[in-house]
Order: structure tokens, then C-alpha cells, then sequence
């Protein structure tokens, strides 16, 4: 991992090798998008709302609210009793290319869990570490533990349910230079790991950038 400053005036930048995984905090108001700088790349996104005790990221209250085709102005939604946006997703460059409501698959995923060392060994009989895992690592330095690891949302991949109801993934859409960003509406630690299983194709580096959001042009504050 290798981290440094950018042009930004605020922020700083995060690239994140494959396979591997970092913990990001963010205050209300910050920023965090993920960049494609090396072709298409998976990664499985954790959020843990850091100002309640136990308030994290709900796939089943976000699909309720907004199905499962993620973009831009939908916002991840904590699980109960809390049920508050943590995330609004301010930009997302793959979802008009992606988008084909004849299609089953779509861009982002929130139907899957993260791969883990139990599933890489029955699926690929590999004997080596998978999302569940590399997020556990990124998230105890900030107290929390491999029981805290919920069903993530998964960037840029790609997934749909068929007409007989089963669950299915292809290879991802997007390209170099795709990227999704995220406002923080509560204060959240967001993890993501760049996922080393068959849904990537080759593993492969992601920018993680973290900001301020931009004012509005005209804005004197
Ligand atoms: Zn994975």
C-alpha cells in the first residue's frame, strides 16, 4: 500500500494493491471514491456507522428501498433499529453503460456475501484468504472484529437474479477510468478489499481517494 498526498486540498489517496484491503474513517460531509486505474477490479464494501453502537450497513433495508441496481442518488441504508442513510452515492461512471433492463446482470452487486477462505477452498480449492478475511484484517484496528463483517455491497460487480430465481455473476463492465463516489451523510468507517476471486478476472490495483465534497459553483462559503 502506498500512500501520499494528491493536488487535493483536502483528502488523501490510497492505492490499493490486489487482494488486499484498507479501513477508511470518514466524517460527515467527507468524501471516498473508488477509482479503476488498471482495468476492471471488484471490491466489497463494508460501512459501520461509528456514532451508534452496532449500526452497519443493511443489504435487505437497502434493496428495499432502492432494489438492486445501485447508482447515483441512492444511499445505503443501516440496519435496524437505526434504518438512516450512512452513504449517498454522488457519482457512478459504469451504471449508463451497464444498464439494460432486457439483461438479468447489472454493475454493482447486492446480492452476494464477500468470498472467504471456506468458500475460495470448495468453489476454487485454493487454500488462501478471501474478502470475509482481508476485511477482518482492515476493520480491528478500529475495534472491531470478523463477528462485525456484514454483507457488503460489491463495487463494480456484476450480478442478477435469472428467471428461475438463481443468482449469477459475469465477468464486470467496467473499464480503466470508471469510478464511484460516496458522500458520508452520518461519520462511518467504510472497508473495502479488492477481491482476489473469479469475478475480477486478474487481480488488479485500485485508487481510493478520500475528500471533501466540492461546493457548488457560485458558493462564497
Ligand atoms: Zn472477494
Amino acid at each position: 500500500m502506498t500512500t501520499y498526498q494528491d493536488d487535493q486540498p483536502v483528502g488523501y489517496t490510497v492505492k490499493l494493491a490486489p487482494a488486499s484491503s484498507e479501513a477508511f474513517p470518514l466524517a460527515a460531509g467527507q468524501t471516498l471514491s473508488v477509482i479503476l486505474d488498471d482495468g476492471p477490479q471488484v471490491l466489497d464494501m463494508l460501512v459501520f456507522g461509528t456514532e451508534r453502537h452496532g449500526e452497519r450497513f443493511s443489504a435487505s433495508h437497502t434493496r428495499m428501498r432502492h432494489g438492486t441496481r445501485l447508482t447515483t442518488g441512492h444511499q445505503l441504508i443501516s440496519n435496524s433499529p437505526h434504518e438512516r442513510a450512512l452513504l449517498t452515492i454522488t457519482l457512478d461512471t459504469l451504471h449508463e453503460r451497464d444498464y439494460d433492463s432486457d439483461r438479468s446482470l447489472h454493475g454493482h452487486d447486492i446480492l452476494y456475501p464477500p468470498c472467504s477462505r471456506p468458500y475460495r477452498s470448495r468453489r476454487y480449492g485454493l487454500d488462501s484468504n478471501g474478502c470475509f478475511e482481508n476485511l477482518t484484517a482492515a476493520i480491528v484496528a478500529y475495534g472491531f472484529s470478523e463477528r462485525d463483517v456484514h454483507d457488503p455491497f460489491n463495487l463494480f460487480m456484476r450480478t442478477g437474479i435469472d428467471a428461475h430465481g438463481a443468482l449469477g455473476f459475469a465477468p464486470s463492465a467496467a473499464v480503466t477510468g470508471d469510478r464511484i463516489t460516496f458522500l458520508a451523510e452520518e461519520p462511518c468507517l467504510v472497508a473495502v478489499s479488492t477481491c482476489p476471486s473469479a469475478s475480477s478476472g486478474d487481480p488488479r490495483s485500485v485508487s481510493v481517494h478520500t475528500g471533501l465534497q466540492t461546493p457548488p459553483k457560485g458558493s462564497t462559503s
